[in-house]
């Protein structure tokens, strides 16, 4: 048995923060693998290690000192590395490197991965295990693109060499050995591909939440949290909204199949949400998660005898995608096609999507309806299961509220709708209402 722990930000802040995460490896043998992050914040108040190490490089890169912010960032560090009773010069020689780095003029990237990096030389030496330098074993090709299949092969064959390691998240290299780093939040990548290269039994990815609530706490107050999701349904919520994991953190496991278990560092007795390929527990509540989006345009185009004209559907598409303009959805009537975009990507090209639609299509009009919000309502539950949409619209309409569209996939694993951005939050909490405060 392996298992692969990840720590956010704010389980390693401080030093009591890296005590708890101790003792969640030390209980288990099995947490071979650990992947850290940089530091987080400390209180509400307080900034993340990896914005005060691009704050401290772009003053670098201007020709600017960066001795004080340099200092600071060195001091959340000593203050972590003398609470843990550890050597109090262990990152001496690192800062001297940092230090001669920046003033080169060594990349924001390479600045910021020195958050994970240090936090790793910490972490190896407070568990006692092997560290390993994440510019070694992942690896980026000269676009930036990660190298998946290289990095598994070559971090598969590097971990079969040591019993336990940290890999410092976030960052790996180019092929010529510039440090590269995902995007922010990226050291759930690294844990998913430090999962899939030594087949673990389970890739634990720790936080300050116990789990993947089923609505936003900032729209219902205090949701349940989901006992288990599968990937398909976690992907759909995550499109819409949802931030649990970084959304590529998902693809390395989903190919091998290694379940994610999202817990608490400072819960670790709660269970957390597992997910999963494929389960047969069925979802508490019928729906597994409600999440959603603001700020969509839906364009509305009419044409008699549309149904039966071939090719209207292309010729509407590629106005919007000669404009470079994506779109979400396209729901269909017999004489009336609309296709849902992005308010702010849409609106600087508005009248250029307008001119080439009439070129390409000739529609007979077009109507234009914005401020639009779009809602996902996600279950593997509602497949063979009579009534779901019928509930979902039921708690809408009465609440008053009224549906500008309606979507369900034949996949029957979510319903989408469309309301005003202003009918947004209160159509959340209803249809949150009907299926968990009431279990109808
Ligand atoms: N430290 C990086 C960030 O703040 C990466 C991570 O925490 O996952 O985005």
């Amino acid at each position: 048995m392996s298992k692969v722990v990840k720590f956010g930000g704010s389980s390693l802040a401080s030093a009591e923060q890296f005590q708890k995460v101790g003792n969640i490896i030390r209980a288990d043998k099995d947490r071979r693998y650990v992947v850290p992050s940089a530091p987080g914040k400390r209180n509400s108040k307080d900034t993340k290690v990896t914005d005060m190490l691009y704050g401290c490089y772009a003053l670098a890169e201007a020709g600017k000192s960066f001795d004080k912010e340099l200092k600071q960032i060195k001091a959340r560090y000593e203050e972590i590395i003398s609470g843990l009773g550890l050597e109090a010069g262990l990152l001496d020689k690192e800062f001297e490197t940092i230090k001669a780095q920046f003033a080169a003029k060594a990349g924001s990237d390479y600045a910021a991965s020195r958050g994970e990096y240090l936090n790793g030389i910490i972490m190896a030496a407070y568990l006692g295990f092997q560290f390993l330098d994440a510019a070694e074993v992942i690896f980026f090709d000269e676009n930036g693109e990660f190298m998946a299949e290289k990095t598994n092969e070559v971090l598969s064959a590097r971990m079969a060499e040591y019993e336990n390691v940290v890999l410092p998240g976030f960052y790996g290299a180019k092929l010529d050995g510039t440090v590269k780093t995902f995007s922010r939040g990226g050291s759930d990548i690294t844990g998913s591909i430090l999962a899939r290269a030594v087949q673990a039994n389970i890739y634990e990815n720790w936080t300050d939440v116990s789990g993947v609530l089923l609505a936003d706490p900032r729209i219902v107050k205090n949701p349940v949290g989901i006992n288990t999701i599968t990937y398909k349904e976690l992907r759909e919520l995550a499109y819409m909204g949802f931030s649990v994991l970084h959304e590529d953190a998902l693809f390395p496991v989903r190919t091998s199949g290694i379940p994610i278990n999202i817990r608490n560092t400072n819960r670790p007795e709660d269970d957390g949400t597992m997910i999963v390929e494929s389960t047969c527990k069925q979802p508490e509540f019928t729906i597994t998660g409600i999440a959603g989006k603001k700020g969509f345009v839906s364009i509305n185009i009419e044409k008699d005898k549309m149904n039966s004209e071939v090719g209207f559907g292309r010729k509407v598409l590629q106005a919007f995608e000669e404009n470079g303009i994506n779109f979400e959805h396209m729901p269909s009537g017999i004489d009336t096609l609309s296709v849902f975009v992005h308010q702010p990507e849409f609106e600087g090209r508005e009248q250029h999507v307008l001119s080439d639609l009439h070129r390409l299509a000739k529609p007979d009009s077009i109507e234009i309806d914005a401020d639009l919000a779009l809602i996902a309502v996600v279950g593997r539950g509602m497949k063979s299961n009579r009534g779901v949409a019928a509930r979902v619209l039921a708690s809408l309409a009465h609440k008053n509220i009224n549906i500008k569209m309606i979507d369900q996939g034949s996949s029957e694993l979510n319903i989408i709708l469309g309301v005003t951005n202003a009918d947004f939050e209160q159509a959340i909490q209803a249809i949150y209402d009907i299926f968990v405060s009431t279990r109808l």
